[in-house]
Order: structure tokens, then C-alpha cells, then sequence
């Protein structure tokens, strides 16, 4: 339907379209700016929000129904205030005509522990008024504020040991054997007539090039490696020569005497043979993640990742066998097709194997992904109950002594809701926790890696080629770009 919004005195657009769109995902909307409201009837669906003399006011009219609310604003406000007070005004005038509560509140920003950690700050570490901060000014539920504040309490233990001398290195591996319908990653496939085996052998040779170069850059300072993280993509898509080639670069490059976490996604279960387990154990690697998504195969076949469930219990039994005492598994809440009963027997079936760490994502339905482009089962994805799946999910985890240890949350996630990661005690994951909590200095490799140097508080960013062609084809500006590094540690 068209939907209108209109901005009066006042251009928070990004603030306020983002509130909207908590009820209103999948909607697109013009947007209007006026000085002030018209004295005429408006037209169609709209929104309008603003200013109108003292008060700050919110109104909607849509199929037929129309409601407003206003409020007083205060002299005190600045800028910042005057918008998220709108904001707020919008979200109850929203929640009260859709009927409908967004869990997470207005707290719309990808790392919802990032911003409690701020409001901790803000109140002096008083959980309590943190917690109140949380609920009245940004209508958190109780749930939500209840795992943030568990979150936050797994990390601040694993913060107090951060070294600020010490770095964590990621290394991707682009490729996967087929797209997964749900995905918005650029990684390529390994079974498409456009991936021959001479693009992937060079981008192996100048992946090991660029990680040469930089722990050259890397051993004329002081800093040291604290993890390493193997991403894609799927690493283990690539043969278990080109793996162990990677790895021993790794190996050569960089002092690994202080590190305290390897990790390889091996992620695909079909790419999982005892060779590459063995090739990534050998090298150093104690945590792999091996991920089903699901354990129901007709939500496999319709999310095209072109292997079975048997095969996931093979490579995870494989793992096990081969030593590995730290695994990972990823599971999704809210595939097509997949109904609350296969998705609570998902869990179940995942809890028997009693693996260290399990990752429970919300399906996020992005533009790059097939899933998008084919509407029908976009919609269909939409309409399954996602926020049941995802409190059974925490009800079983955490009844099975699993804690919350990082949480994020992306655009378009179904039910706007969240990505958490879950261990056991002792398996949190530091390079999840590093990453999302923007703590430590990440220096990444490959194609669609992107360097993080995290300095007093500041994060530069510098980023590689995309995708493996262009990556391969510019790999002097590459080596070019990681001079920078040495310049901002
Ligand atoms: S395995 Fe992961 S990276 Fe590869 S296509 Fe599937 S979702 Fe994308």
C-alpha cells in the first residue's frame, strides 16, 4: 500500500523511519518534509510527526483507522533528546494502533550489550537504574533486558583479561560449494560455471602472500596474536591441501605462542572430510563450528543446502573422533517451511549432542539474498511464529546450563529479533565476543575482510576487494592498503 511520512519541522528521517519500520517491515514509504501541518484533510496512509508549537505530535491514518498522541515538549531538549522523544511518541502511537510490541523497543542498533554497557556507564553501574533506562525510555521487554544483562555479565569477565598489546587475525575463505538460499554473503561457489579451479588456486597463492607481507608489517611491532579466526564463506570447501597450505602460512607468518583461540568454520557438513579435520587440528585450531541449521531435511532441500541431515551427524561424530572438544553448531529460527514443532525438535536433537557452543540466528531476510528475490517464500518465512521458536530456544538452553555469552542483532531480522551465541562454561567464543563488542584490533585477509584498528576508543576500518576476481586482480592495492596498518596500531 502507499504509505506517506511526513516530517514536520523537524528532518529526523533515519531515526524515525527506522521506528516505523518495527511494525511496519516490510512497507516502503515516501517521505514528505513541511514546516508545518497542513490546515487540509491529508490524503491516503500516512504518518506525521514533528513539531507543532509547544508540543511534539504523532499521527496515523491507515485502512480507514486513524489515532494521534502528542506531548509537551520541554525547553531543556537538544537535538538528540527532541528526536528520540519523538521517536518514543511514534513507537507508542505504533504499538497502540498495530497492537503489536517490538521486544527489543526503540533499541533498534545492531549491538544491544554495546548499548547497555553505555547506559551502565551513564548510571554509575546501578543495574537497577540501567534496567529502568532500558524498560521506560526504550521499552525494552522483560525478557530482552533480562538476556542483555546476562550477556553483559559473561563478558565482563572475559574484558577484565583483554590485552591491549594483543590482536586478533581473520582469515577468509570466500567459497562455498552452493548458495544457500537465505544468504547475503559474497562467497562464491564452488559447483558454479563461473568458479574454475585456476581462480581459487590464485587466491589461495596471494591469500599466503598477503599473510606473509603482514606478519612481516606485524613482527616490527609489539603486538601479538590473541585469536585466530578461519571465516566464510566455508573454509573447509577448499581442498584439504589448499587448507593446510593456508594454515602453515599462518603458522610461519605469526608467533602463535600467545594466543589463546583458534578457530575454523567448517560450517558446511558436506565439505567435512577427516582429512581437513586432521589438516586443521594439526595446525592449531581447537574450536570448529559444523552447522545443520536445521535438522528437518525438507527445510534443508528448500533452503538449497544440498546436504542431509545424516550428513551432519557424520561430520559431527567425524569431529569428535578426530579430537576436537569445542564445537559449534548454527542453527536458524524462522526458515521456510520450518514449523515450531521441527524447530523445537531442531533444538532437541542439537542439545543431545551436547556440543560446546550453539548459535541461534533469526532468519534476516537481505536484499543479496535468493530468499528476498523470491517473494512468495519471503512472505511464507514472515508467517512462521519466530518469536516462539526463538524463547524455546532460550527457555532449553538456558535450562540445559548453556549461557547467553554475545548477542547481535541485524537489519530485517524476522520479528525483529536477535542472533545469540550460547556455550557452555569456559567455551565462550572470544573472537564472537571481540568482534561484536568492537574491542579488539581484528587484522583481516582475503577477499570481503575488512581490518578493524581499534585505538583509545576509536575504530578505523580498511577494507579488502569483495569478491575473489576482484580481489585476485588488484592484489598489489591489497598489499598496498595493509601498509596502513602499521601507521594505525
Ligand atoms: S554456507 Fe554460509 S556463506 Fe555459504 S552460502 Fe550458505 S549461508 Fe552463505
Amino acid at each position: 500500500m502507499d504509505f506517506t511520512i511526513y516530517y514536520i519541522g523537524q528532518e529526523f528521517k533515519y531515526q524515525i523511519e527506522s521506528t516505523v519500520k518495527l511494525f511496519y517491515p516490510a512497507q516502503t514509504f515516501k517521505h514528505e518534509f513541511l514546516e508545518k501541518k497542513p490546515s487540509e484533510p491529508i490524503e491516503g496512509n500516512y504518518i506525521l510527526t514533528g513539531i507543532k508549537q509547544d508540543k511534539i505530535i504523532a499521527e496515523i491514518k491507515a485502512e480507514e483507522k486513524f489515532l494521534d498522541k502528542s506531548q509537551i515538549a520541554e525547553k531543556s531538549w537538544d537535538e538528540k533528546n527532541l528526536c528520540m522523544s519523538i521517536c518514543r511518541l511514534v513507537f507508542k502511537l505504533l504499538e497502540e494502533f498495530t497492537e503489536k510490541t517490538p521486544s527489543w523497543g526503540i533499541l533498534t542498533g545492531v549491538r544491544p550489550v554495546k548499548q547497555l554497557g553505555t547506559i551502565l556507564k551513564q548510571v554509575d553501574y546501578n543495574k537497577t537504574k540501567a534496567d529502568e533506562i532500558l524498560k521506560n525510555k526504550y521499552f525494552c521487554i522483560a525478557e530482552k533486558r533480562e538476556l542483555a544483562f546476562k550477556v553483559h555479565d559473561v563478558q565482563e569477565n572475559i574484558l577484565k583479561t583483554l590485552d591491549k598489546n594483543k590482536f586478533s587475525l581473520y582469515v577468509s575463505i570466500p567459497f562455498c560449494p552452493t548458495r544457500c538460499a537465505y544468504c547475503s554473503f559474497a562467497s562464491q561457489q564452488i559447483q558454479h560455471k563461473g568458479t574454475n579451479a585456476n581462480l581459487i588456486n590464485e587466491y589461495v597463492d596471494n591469500l599466503c602472500k598477503e599473510i606473509e607481507y603482514t606478519g612481516k608489517l606485524i613482527a616490527d611491532t609489539d603486538k601479538k596474536i590473541d585469536t585466530v579466526y578461519f571465516g566464510g564463506g566455508t573454509p573447509t570447501s577448499i581442498t584439504w591441501q589448499q587448507l593446510e597450505k593456508i594454515m602453515q602460512t599462518v603458522a610461519k607468518s605469526f608467533d602463535l605462542s600467545k594466543m589463546r583461540e583458534y578457530t575454523v568454520e567448517a560450517g558446511r557438513p558436506d565439505t567435512v572430510t577427516k582429512e581437513k579435520l586432521e589438516v586443521i587440528k594439526q595446525y592449531g585450531a581447537k574450536r570448529i563450528s559444523i552447522n545443520p541449521q536445521t535438522l528437518n531435511q525438507q527445510v534443508l532441500d528448500a533452503i538449497g543446502r544440498k546436504h542431509t541431515v545424516e550428513d551432519f551427524f557424520n561430520a559431527f561424530s567425524l569431529a569428535r573422533q578426530v579430537g576436537f572438544d569445542s564445537i559449534n553448531c548454527d542453527i536458524i529460527a524462522g526458515l521456510t517451511g520450518d514449523t515450531n514443532q521441527s524447530f523445537f525438535d531442531t533444538i532437541d536433537g542439537i542439545l543431545k549432542l551436547d556440543p560446546e557452543n550453539i548459535t541461534v540466528h533469526t532468519l534476516s531476510i537481505k536484499r543479496a539474498s535468493n530468499l528476498n528475490a523470491e517473494k512468495n517464500s519471503a512472505q511464507q518465512a514472515v508467517k512462521t511464529h519466530t518469536a516462539d521458536m526463538i524463547d524455546y530456544s532460550q527457555k532449553r538452553l538456558l535450562e540445559s546450563n548453556y549461557l547467553p555469552y554475545y548477542l547481535y542483532r541485524q537489519k530485517n531480522m524476522l520479528d525483529n529479533l536477535e542472533n545469540v551465541g550460547w556455550c557452555k562454561k569456559g567455551f565462550e567464543s572470544l573472537y564472537n565476543i571481540f568482534i561484536m563488542e568492537e574491542i579488539q584490533t581484528i587484522i583481516a585477509m582475503g577477499a570481503g575482510a575488512s581490518s578493524k584498528i581499534v585505538k583509545d576508543g576509536n575504530i578505523e576500518r580498511i577494507f579488502n576487494y569483495k569478491i575473489p576476481l576482484e580481489y585476485n586482480k588488484h592484489f598489489d592495492e591489497v598489499l598496498n592498503r595493509k601498509n596502513q596498518i602499521l601507521q594505525l596500531l
